[in-house]
Parts: C-alpha cells; structure tokens; sequence
C-alpha cells in the first residue's frame, strides 16, 4: 500500500505554545495548574498533561482561590477574565495569538461603530470567547442562508471577522455573499487568518490528488480537523476522521492502492505514528512524504513562564 504523508500537518504555532505553556507551567510552579476547557482539542494531548498533573475544568468556580490558571489556546471572554482577577487565579494566557488577533480587530470595528458579523460556529470555544471581548452585540453566521436573512439596511456600516479555523473556501465565499449584499462591509482578507489553517488545508488538497482514501488524524472536536475531513470528501475522496490506530477500519482500503494522511493542528506526530503501526500491521508499506510548504512560525510565551534555555 502506497502511503502519502502531506506537508505540513499536525501541531501549529499556537498549539505548541499552549502545550508548552502548560507543561512549563508544572515544571516552573509544581502540580496542579489548573487549565480551563481542554488546552487544545485533542484527547491525548489531554490525557499526557493530566498525567503530568494539570487538572481540566470548564468553569473557573472549580478552581480555589490564587491558583495557577492557564486559558486554553481557543481563547475567553472578558467575563472570564474578570472572575479570574476576582477570584485572585495566576493566570497564564495560552489565547493563539491569532485567535488574539481576531479579538482586537473584532474590539475595534465596534469601537469604530461599527455593526461587527462573526462567521464561526455558534458554539465552538473559540467564538464564545470573541463574542465575551467585543463590548457590543455580533451577529454569528455560519451559512449563505443566514446572509440571506440579514436585514440590515444598506447604510448600516458592517464589518466581519471570521472564526481562525473554519474552511478558508467556505469563509472566503460567505464573505464574498455578504460583499455582494453589503458592498461597503469591510474586513480582513480570509486568507491572512491563520498560516497553519490555510498551509494544511492547501496540503489536504494536494494530498487528494494524489490517494484514493484519506485518513485525517483529529479530534471531532477540533474544528481545523473536522474542516481536512470535509475538504477531502468535497473533493471526491473517501476521508475519514480518526483519533488515532485504533481506529483504522481495514474495510475502507478494499479496492484502494494509496492512502494520504494528514493531522489536525492539534494533533501530535506520535498519533500519526500510531496510524502508520496500525497499517504496518495490515499492509507492506511504501511511504512518501509531499514537499509542501516549509512553517517558520513560533509565538512568543505567555508572561509569567520562563522558557527553556
Ligand atoms: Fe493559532 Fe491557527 Fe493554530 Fe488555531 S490553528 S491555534 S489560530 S496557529
């Protein structure tokens, strides 16, 4: 069986820094750091910091008072700031700074005036936390049916920001829509939002080019995982979205002679290794790596950690 692995794939910048943040937070100040909602949204990158002492909450009341508090890479409101502060938690802001990103341009549309449109998904971390840092009411949309429905008049002056790891496609057409509607809305250009969404998503692409089924390594939980799934199957190839070996069906590969594999941003290799054990085991293998685009990126550490010389 002919395996094509695609460039890049896996952790991202920001995911990294999260990660790292959690486990230097253990080392610089001992176990339990408390970390609210799951780091990043991936179940074994979960279980390894758990296993080194970090405790998973989902609200801040689960934390005692002056602990040491990590935020998770999606990012939080004001309000959860502001119970943070209260509560008198050492906070640790692991927010990607491009979720960051979105929060300021978001924050100062509306300073500007203006009506500000999020595309995300209504309930994805990610959006509830940029919904909590713009001090004015959004609109979320997610499909060309709820652009249709909008019914701002003409002269209102809109702005839109957009969730970091939706579809670029999709998101470039919802915002194509609403230009189309609203010539006067103003925006970032979506293929600006996040590198690592844009890199893995061109690489998913070119990866189905080239196999007849596509295995892409996530989470359902992790939205840019969810995002390779669709791309592949939109383009015609089978694709399914595993956490890791154990979830290799030997039926999907009946009739196929090549395999491409991708990973989510919040996927570490080692999954990715696992899925290659698990095929070793089913057929011989013939691995090719794709050249893809090479990442440079790496974010600067949260205040309060120290980093490893
Ligand atoms: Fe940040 Fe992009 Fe990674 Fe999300 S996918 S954590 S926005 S670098």
């Amino acid at each position: 069986m002919k395996i094509v692995l695609a460039q890049p794939r896996g952790f991202c910048a920001g995911v990294i820094r999260a990660v790292e943040t959690v486990e230097l937070a253990l080392e610089q100040f001992g176990a339990p750091v408390y970390v609210r909602h799951e780091i990043v949204h991936n179940q074994h990158v979960v279980q390894d910091l758990r296993d080194k002492g970090a405790l998973f909450v989902e609200e801040l009341d689960e934390i005692p008072r002056s602990a040491v508090t990590i935020f998770s890479a999606h990012g939080v409101g004001k309000d959860v700031e502001d119970q943070a502060r209260h509560q008198g938690l050492q906070v640790l802001d692991a927010t990607c700074p491009l979720v960051s990103k979105v929060h300021n341009q978001g924050r100062q549309y509306a300073a500007r005036g203006y009506q500000v449109i999020l595309i995300g998904e209504p309930d994805h971390p990610e959006v509830i936390g940029t919904l909590g840092q713009i001090p004015a009411p959004v609109v979320v949309i997610r499909t060309e049916a709820q652009v249709a429905a909008l019914t701002f008049a003409q002269d209102t002056s809109l702005a839109y920001i957009t969730q970091t790891t939706l579809s670029v496609d999709d998101t470039h057409s919802l915002v194509e829509m609403l230009k189309r509607r609203y010539p006067k809305i103003i925006g970032p250009d979506t293929r600006d939002i996040c590198y690592a969404v844009q890199n893995r998503q061109t690489a998913v692409r070119e990866l189905c080019r080239k196999v007849d089924v596509v295995l892409v390594i996530g989470s359902p939980k992790s939205a840019n995982s969810v995002t390779l799934r669709d791309i592949a199957e939109e383009a015609g190839t089978p694709s399914y979205l595993i956490a890791d070996g154990g979830s290799v069906r030997r039926g999907w590969f009946d009739d196929k002679s090549s395999i491409g594999i991708t990973a989510g941003a919040s996927t570490p290799e080692a999954m990715v290794e696992d899925v290659l054990d698990t095929l070793k085991r089913i057929f011989p293998l013939e691995i090719e790596n794709l050249p893809g685009r090479e990442e440079h990126v790496h974010f600067r550490l949260p205040d309060g950690l120290i980093a490893r010389q």
